[in-house]
């Protein structure tokens, strides 16, 4: 036996990758598989993003890894068997991965080391998806952080203390000749059909996505917010897939911070977030179907035929709320979402709707190209205030106010509700309060061309308070 196998998931890179580089560092030759996994591919839609996503970057990762002498090998199948199978028929020392800290995802690799060990075979799990494994940041008595700024202030000292390096990857001579098929599978053969492209995937689309937010990462902390302007870097799904590498971003922002620059400051920041939730999903399994606060599980949601119209009004962008309409269309349409826009739209549903966050999380779960468990979970957790460090039950956004501070000139919302585009700067956050000879001047007739609003904000927001205080008479 000699040699090892890397086994890629949320990795797709070839440089700066733990478990690559320790493959390397061991005798012998590299392996490299993938696993599809017919138990999460089946039940998808036959158009699908991610798997789009994840196809196109494993292509660019078998073409870096074939320049080098290697190749990917692809197979499909419950990665239980399949990785201690294959492992056995290269021959293999031992497989090196880099570990997933979602529940179902440590719950295989349980089950995958259990398998290899039985048959002598090595199992290695590095971190690599995030700067700190959860476990690695905790308070002074030793127990994991649930607030954030705390967390932040000790990450921040441990980065110091540490701070981000690249893994050196060296690949020249060093991988096993490469499979003899073609290795990854075209969307066709998959079974998928083509919904983007392959211009967004993999890591050279990563590189350019940089490239272009190092030009901006300064203005960052005040661009951030506002969804008709480049202000973000759009790097979420490069990060969930790892077609870029953490390190290098944390890297990258902590230096700038450290010259002076607020906005690469406030990134680093938003870098950290993503490790909170994920330690804390890591730590706190539960969150991932319950409220993080037990007294918020008993909240009584809206429920029956009207909210039911209602939640499908608010998928589809018909709510009559422009603003959280034009965030629900560009989900739908791009499969990203904004995020003052992943509030807005979350706060509508929760605070305006009354219905139980855990429907939108689903529902932006199968949505979101860069759909993350633990940032997704945190999101909802922290918008419907049942999250352990999250916005306060009675701070209640107003959709028109959020409106008209974040798309003042309207500009977002005429780019996805191209219904209200007549209408001035002014007018478009509440169409309903215009006159009607206004309307028509725009070419609108509300409740044909345009939802009239769902609820009466104000209405809503008083029933949302009377919701939780009630919850709060419970706990106490
Ligand atoms: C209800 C809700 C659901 C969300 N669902 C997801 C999700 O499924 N996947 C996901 O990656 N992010 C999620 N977020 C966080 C955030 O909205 C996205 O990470 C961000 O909009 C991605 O755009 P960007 O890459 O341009 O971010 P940037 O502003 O450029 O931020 C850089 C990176 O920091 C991380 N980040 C930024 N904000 C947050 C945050 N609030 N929480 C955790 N990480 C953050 C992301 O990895 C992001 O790519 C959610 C937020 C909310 C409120």
């Amino acid at each position: 036996m000699t040699g090892s196998l890397v086994w890629f998931r949320r990795d797709l890179r070839s440089y700066d990758h733990a478990a690559l580089h320790h493959a390397l560092a061991a005798r012998g030759r590299v392996h490299a598989v993938f696993v599809f996994d017919p138990a999460l591919l089946d039940p998808l839609p036959r158009a699908d993003r991610r798997v789009e996503f994840i196809r196109h970057s494993l292509a660019a990762l078998d073409a870096e890894l074939r320049a080098a002498g290697g190749g990917l090998i692809v197979r499909h199948g419950n990665p239980v068997d399949e990785i201690p199978t294959l492992a056995r028929e290269l021959g293999v020392t031992a497989v090196h991965t880099n570990t997933d800290y979602e529940p179902s995802a440590i719950a295989r690799d349980a089950a995958v080391a259990h398998a290899l060990t039985d048959a002598g075979i090595g199992w290695h799990s590095w971190v690599d998806q995030v700067i700190f494994a959860p476990g690695q940041v905790l308070t002074g008595d030793g127990r994991p952080f649930t607030v954030f700024t705390p967390f932040r202030t000790a990450w921040l000292r441990r980065l110091a203390a540490e701070p981000a390096r690249p893994y050196p990857i060296d690949l020249t001579g060093r991988l096993a000749a490469p499979p003899a098929q073609a290795a990854v599978p075209s969307l066709a053969e998959l079974g998928f059909e083509t919904v983007d492209g392959p211009d967004g995937a993999g890591t050279s689309a990563a590189r350019r996505l940089l490239a272009d937010f190092l030009y901006r990462i300064d203005d960052y902390h005040e661009a951030r917010d506002f969804p008709a302007q480049p202000g973000t870097s759009r790097l979420s799904v490069h990060l969930r897939f790892g077609t870029i590498s953490v390190r290098e971003l944390v890297a990258l922002a902590a230096d700038r911070a450290a010259a002076g620059s607020t906005g690469a400051e406030s990134w680093l920041s938003e870098l950290v977030w993503r490790e909170f939730y994920s330690q804390l999903l890591a730590h706190h399994p539960r969150v991932a179907t319950e409220a993080f606060q037990p007294g918020y599980s008993r909240i009584e949601w809206a429920f029956g035929e009207q909210a039911d119209l209602q939640f499908e009004a608010w998928c589809a962008g018909r709510t009559g709320y422009p603003l959280v309409d034009a965030g629900m269309r560009q989900l739908n349409r791009t499969g990203y979402l904004h995020n003052r826009l992943r509030m807005v739209t979350a706060s509508f549903l929760v605070k305006d709707l009354g219905i139980d966050w855990r429907r939108g999380e689903a529902y932006f779960a199968r949505q979101l190209l860069d759909f993350d468990l633990a940032s997704n979970n945190g999101g909802w957790q922290w918008t419907a205030s049942t999250g352990c460090d999250a916005q306060p039950y009675f701070r209640i956004f107003s959709p028109v106010r959020q409106s008209q501070r974040f798309d003042p000139t309207g500009a977002f919302i005429r780019s996805f509700v191209p219904e209200l585009a007549g209408l001035d700067d002014r007018s478009i956050h509440a169409p309903w309060l215009l006159r009607t000879s206004v309307l028509a001047a725009a070419g609108v007739r509300l409740g044909q061309d345009y939802p009239t609003p769902l609820v009466d904000h104000a209405t809503a927001r008083q029933l949302t308070l009377e919701r939780f205080a009630s919850t709060r008479t419970l706990r106490a």
